[in-house]
């Protein structure tokens, strides 16, 4: 049995001059200069369907990158049918045959894929070159490697055998398929939810994000040329509606994968408790749904970290992680000092068409998305509990830009401090020095999410008290750091409350949710 020791995979720099540099600018002109077809693909069969919809650059919503395909419930029955027929071969693979697959991935993803993954993803999804080399390099890099660490690591954990007797775990998929629903905001996150359950020995029925398809189709194709076989992965784009109206009405549906909305996750919940009975077992469902991170400064805290994790926690990725930064509660006596910070920080954020690799921002991912977030930022204009800080502007004249916005606001309860806004937008409520004791229950209290949250103290003590009081306020707990950037191998990511089930993102702990364990005694 080899074993593998994962490392997370290095940060390339893109500096002028540099060979990646070099390669990227040739993936982004490639694929910027052309329109691709997107099919389905199941069972191994690459499909194209009439039925498509347009995918285009968020930050030039005239430009088209794509035609996606849109399956059909047809298609989707026969997604379903190609992942429990593949599952038969697929399921009696050794561990150490399915992890070959998945390193081999992450040996083409670092070496001759990663520039087309990065150019997928900042054009298809708008994200400057270093959210692209953290996002569809680095970390799904890091998922493929590490999870298959954590796999051996599961299947090593044995138990107790006697004389005479021999007992062991039998690490048996789930029985049936699993429906990997995945987001637009990280093309890893798509990759692993998709790959997750396959390295435990299970099939997929993969539904991504109509605005992700390009960068999570090329992924496909990798995992293609990795040696993945046929109808393990099937890759079914389509309308949400239909799409899951035909997998979830399947007997064979064993477990839900999932990144998206908390109401998106209600209603998976709620689908799947009417399908209940015909179901051949419980489905396993694991999700990660929404959040409403906080920052919580003490007056001890050092304002000008506290002012960095602010603007890099709020408007990195444009703001669209469930993890950002989106409600700050910051003491009165550190308040001119970071708005002061902040500003200046913000002065110097240049935002536009990621092409230009000296923009910090690109823009939020469509039409949707710009409306929603713009009307929080038009509402907080005309409301005389909000002040507007910096940006409220919105432009969507070429692409979905949207000025990196702080509102203070002075009642703690308003719809800025309580709901997820998924955009560039900061909400500060700015408190009495006085008031301590009952800001640190607010920030528990206040939103149904516990996603992540960070806390900045230089008292020792008060960090104590807030790791205490604030135990089960997020999932990812970060002490004087920013609420984001979840690195796998080193902090586990996930939430609860409204925020999911929390079963960390690239972990063993999340592997174990795609098990079935048989535990088999043997007498001789
Ligand atoms: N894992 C990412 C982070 O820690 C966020 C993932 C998400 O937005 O879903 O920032």
């Amino acid at each position: 049995n080899s074993s593998h020791i994962a490392v997370n995979e290095p940060v390339l720099s893109y500096l002028p001059g540099s060979a990646e540099r070099t390669q990227l600018q040739a993936a982004l002109e490639q694929q910027h200069a052309q329109c691709v077809d997107l099919p389905l693909v199941i069972a191994g069969r690459h499909q194209q369907r009439s039925d498509t919809v347009e995918v285009v650059s968020p930050h030039a919503h005239q430009h088209r990158l794509a035609r996606l395909s849109q399956a059909t419930p047809a298609d989707v029955e026969q997604a379903v049918q190609a992942a429990c027929a593949a599952q038969r071969d697929w399921s009696q693979w050794s561990l150490d045959a399915r992890c070959e697959v998945f390193l081999k991935a992450a040996d083409l993803l670092a070496g001759p894929w990663r520039q087309k993954l990065n150019a997928a993803t900042m054009l298809g999804q708008s994200k400057t070159v270093q959210q692209a080399e953290i996002d569809a390099a680095c970390e799904l890099i890091d998922f493929l490697r590490f999870n298959v660490q954590f796999a051996q690591e599961l299947a090593a954990q044995q138990p107790l055998s006697s004389p005479g007797v021999r007992n062991r775990m039998d690490c048996r998929p789930l029985e049936g398929f699993v429906y990997a629903i995945t987001p637009f905001n990280f093309t890893a996150i798509g990759g692993n939810l998709a790959t997750a359950p396959v390295l435990m020995g299970n099939t997929v029925v993969w539904k991504p994000s109509a605005t992700a398809s390009l960068s999570n189709y090329l992924f496909m194709e990798l995992l293609e040329e990795a040696g993945l076989p046929p109808g393990v992965i099937n890759f079914v784009p389509g309308d949400p509606q239909v799409v899951s109206g035909a997998v979830l009405s399947s007997p064979h549906l064993a477990g839900i994968h999932f990144t998206g909305s908390t109401a998106v996750f209600d209603s998976l919940w709620q689908q799947t408790a009417q399908h209940l009975p015909h179901y051949r077992a419980y489905p396993r469902l694991v999700g990660e749904t929404g959040g409403k991170d906080f920052v919580l400064a003490h007056p001890s805290a050092d304002a000008a970290a506290l002012a960095a994790a602010l603007v890099r926690g709020a408007f990195e990725f444009q703001g669209q992680k469930c993890s950002a930064a989106s409600r700050a509660y910051i003491p009165s006596s550190l308040w001119p000092q970071v708005k002061e910070r902040m500003l200046a920080m913000l002065a110097e954020i240049r935002m536009g068409d990621v092409r230009d690799f000296s923009n910090f921002m690109g823009a939020v991912i469509d039409r949707k998305a710009f409306q929603r977030i713009k009307g929080y930022i038009d509402a907080a204009r005309t409301d005389s509990r909000c002040q507007l800080v910096a940006g409220g502007t919105a432009d969507d004249s070429e692409g979905f830009f949207v000025a990196p916005t702080v509102i203070q606001v002075s009642d703690p309860q308003h719809a800025l401090m309580r709901e997820e806004i998924f955009g560039p937008v900061l909400a500060v409520y700015v408190f009495d020095d006085g008031q301590w004791d009952a800001v640190v229950q607010l920030v528990d209290q206040t939103s149904p999410y516990a996603l992540t949250g960070a806390v900045f103290a230089r008292d020792r003590q008060v960090l104590a008290q807030l790791g205490q009081a604030l135990r089960f306020a997020a999932g990812n707990f970060y002490i004087n750091d920013k609420p984001t950037g979840a690195v796998v191998g080193q902090q586990p990511f996930g939430g609860a409350r409204r925020s999911g089930t929390n079963d960390k993102a690239g972990s063993a702990w999340n592997l174990l949710r795609w098990v079935s364990p048989r535990t088999v005694k043997e007498t001789h």
